[in-house]
């Protein structure tokens, strides 16, 4: 059984702590927006009327409190995982096997994976059917629904699977600096993936075609020659198969690189804007912003597994969840449980880098462009399709938003209009 003692205290301590701080963002951004939520900022008035407002406040009540229940029940999950005893019954049960460290491993994750993939079928199903359905985004039938869980269940299997087996394999065989081969291997992985991304994996949900629309496809080739790119790197994707939630984005590593636009986009907005949008991708591109955070996560998972590799060898950390002697495969999942809750309260750091490179790509678009009004008027239109909340609490933005509010990123485009006008 599980001891008390005071690495549980510390882990329950801040465990605890995450889903209080999860709970008080969610009730000050509510209350915020049911406070500021009904005065249409001067800069909507155009796209946004009185009714479409209510529609936003009501979107954003019902989606983050999905977000904040799902949450709290998968946390809910996982204590009673982690302290009822489950754990090194499973262990045990699976060292009869008789598998070896890699086989055993293996299956002792996908045992833990399990209880989590069923409370996500209720969850994703809600999600779908009932709140994106409610206000008019879902599009996806419920056979779409099966398949994708289907094929993300079958490749996180794969993947993870893979990057799990390798892993244990060096720690088991790497000798004492098996972390550092962990790192190269783990590194290489994510470089591989980001590379394979857009041409196995993205493919396998969504059809990716060059764009349709014919008078675009002039200013695409412009646009992206003025940047000195090569135009047949944009392309359009059937998102409106899923939902009718707009977007674009950059993706891929190296020569897979490219620039995809929802179909649901193309659809909803006018020619100038669509390009306002590409040179805003176009600016994560020349800013190498997908590099960057690669490189500094790379940095990051160096420190991390030398400190995976001392804490393995930490006796306590087996005997506090209950378990007789130590195994490497028990050690990893214990310790991704013992460090995930302050992984959430390194958020803020990684959403201010986000919105820091936001802001850069934002600039760049201002520039290419080089008018402010096309790209104000884009994220105007990207508010009201997607019932985006105009008032986030400055502190429930400045923890999870990876982009500025939009009010803040237009009147930044807008600002550096009257600062390129005074210059000249
Ligand atoms: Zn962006």
């Amino acid at each position: 059984m599980v001891q008390l003692n005071y690495l549980l205290f510390t882990f329950l301590l801040l465990f605890i702590l995450r889903s209080i701080t999860q709970v008080i963002l969610n009730r000050l951004n509510i209350s915020h927006l049911r406070n500021q939520g009904h005065s249409l900022p001067e800069v909507f008035k155009d796209t946004i009327d009185q009714e479409k407002l209510r529609k936003i406040s009501a979107y954003t009540v019902d989606s983050s409190n999905f977000g904040l229940t799902s949450s709290l029940a998968y946390q809910g999950l996982f204590l009673v995982i982690l302290l009822s005893g489950f754990l090194p019954w499973l262990g045990k049960a699976i060292q009869q096997w008789g598998w070896g460290w890699i086989g055993s491993g293996l299956a002792f994750f996908a045992f833990l994976s399990l209880p989590a993939n069923l409370l996500h079928i209720p969850f994703s199903l809600y999600h779908n059917f009932v709140i994106e359905e409610r206000y008019g985004f879902n599009t996806k039938t419920f056979k779409v629904w099966i398949i994708d869980l289907w094929k993300s269940l079958a490749l996180s299997a794969l993947l993870g699977g893979l990057l799990l087996g390798l892993l244990l394999a060096l720690v088991v065989h790497g000798g004492s600096i098996w972390w550092l081969w962990a790192w190269i291997l783990v590194g290489g992985f994510e470089f591989l993936i980001m590379w394979l991304y857009p041409l196995i994996i993205a493919p396998l949900f969504n059809k990716f075609e060059p764009i349709e629309n014919k008078e675009l496809v002039q200013g695409i080739i412009n646009l992206m020659e003025k940047a000195g790119l090569k135009a047949k790197e944009v392309v359009q994707m059937d998102a409106s198969k899923r939902s009718k939630h707009t977007n674009a984005y950059f993706t891929g590593f190296g020569r897979s690189k490219r620039i995809v636009l929802f179909d649901t986009l193309l659809e909803s907005h006018a020619n100038e804007e669509i390009l306002a949008v590409l040179a805003h991708e176009i600016g994560h591109w020349k800013s190498k912003h997908i590099l960057k955070q690669l490189l500094l996560a790379e940095a990051f998972s160096l420190g991390g597994l030398y400190m995976v590799a001392k804490l393995l060898e930490w006796p306590l950390l087996y005997q506090t969840f209950g378990f007789a002697a130590p195994a490497p495969y028990v050690g990893l999942f214990l310790i991704w449980a013992l460090l995930s809750p302050l992984g959430y309260f390194a958020q803020p750091a990684t959403s201010a880098l986000s919105r820091k490179f936001e802001r850069e790509a934002d600039d760049f678009s201002r520039q290419l462009i080089p008018r402010a009004e096309p790209m104000v008027k884009a994220l105007q239109r990207l508010a009201a399709d997607n019932l985006a909340n105009l008032t986030p609490h400055p502190l429930y933005a400045w923890f999870y938003y990876s982009h500025p509010p939009l009010l803040e990123r237009i009147s930044r485009l807008k600002n550096t209009a009257s600062r390129l006008q005074k210059s000249v």
